[in-house]
């Protein structure tokens, strides 16, 4: 059997594959790399990140995280990453000069690569901030004192409205809170204004349940969009301003967390 050696360095005392040893291939391709001028594209308000046509991350830091940079780098079908240390230079807040020093695994051995490269980082106002600056929504929920209580409109019953509903948003699912955009002192209650319809109408059956109250849906035409009519949905919730929260029962949880 003949020797084999190194088409490139000459070396005979290393493994080579299709005549090159594993120093020689890694100086002659790639193993990490960054494609094309990367731009992260986030909202300034609440650090979201727009991944396609969706929004992502939202309360994430508006600076640059692993999370964003990771994904940027370009590893060799041959070779496996292990870690990668960031540097982060430059004066411009929205160009970002780094350095990625990427440990990789490259036929059994471990390399060092340095690449340097610059990300764009690119501010735009997310769907959610700019429904909420814009006083977009879809659903007002008007929470009410219940009919059986004495008519009243004072400060007061106004606090323990907001009280009383306060006490249940601990339970509220996650995209309720999301929805939940503003809320306006009424006379008599409050109105709470939300972006998103079904997540309005689960939150205001929450409260029904929660607070032994009554709930009334309604519909009104807002406009037209797209051929179709948009409704705007208002949820009246009704509750006793005496009364105390009810707590869910065992049997509740375990359902609803199945
Ligand atoms: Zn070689
Ligand atoms: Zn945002």
């Amino acid at each position: 059997m003949s020797q084999e050696f190194c088409v490139v360095c000459g070396r005979s005392d290393v493994p080579v594959v299709e005549g090159v040893c594993a120093d020689c291939a890694a100086k002659r391709t790639a193993l990490v790399r960054v494609e094309g001028r990367p731009v992260v594209v986030l909202c300034p308000t609440c650090g979201a990140r727009k991944v396609g046509q969706s929004w992502e991350r939202q309360g994430a830091s508006t600076l640059l995280t692993p999370e964003d940079l990771t994904p940027l780098l370009v590893i060799h079908p041959e070779a496996g990453l292990r870690k990668v240390r960031w540097t982060e230079g430059g004066l411009n807040p929205l160009i970002r000069q780094l350095e990625a020093s990427v440990d990789v695994v490259f036929r059994g051995a471990q390399r060092t690569e340095t690449i340097p490269f610059e990300v764009k980082i690119e501010h735009r106002t997310c769907l959610d901030c700019s429904r909420r600056s814009g006083h977009f929504f879809t659903a007002v929920i008007q929470l009410r004192a219940s009919l059986d209580d004495p008519r009243e409109k004072s400060p007061a019953l106004r606090a323990r409205l907001e009280e009383q509903f306060d006490s249940m948003m601990g339970e509220a699912s996650k995209s309720a809170k999301a929805a939940l955009s503003w809320k306006e002192e009424k006379p008599e209650g409050w109105d709470l204004y939300l972006t998103d319809t079904l997540a309005a109408r689960s939150l205001a059956r929450l409260g029904k349940v929660r607070l032994r109250g009554t709930l009334k849906e309604s519909a009104t035409l807002w406009g037209r969009k797209g051929g179709q009519d948009i409704y705007r949905v208002t949820f009246c919730l009704r509750v006793p301003v005496g009364g105390g929260v009810v707590r869910p029962s065992a049997a509740e949880r375990l359902e609803r967390q199945a």
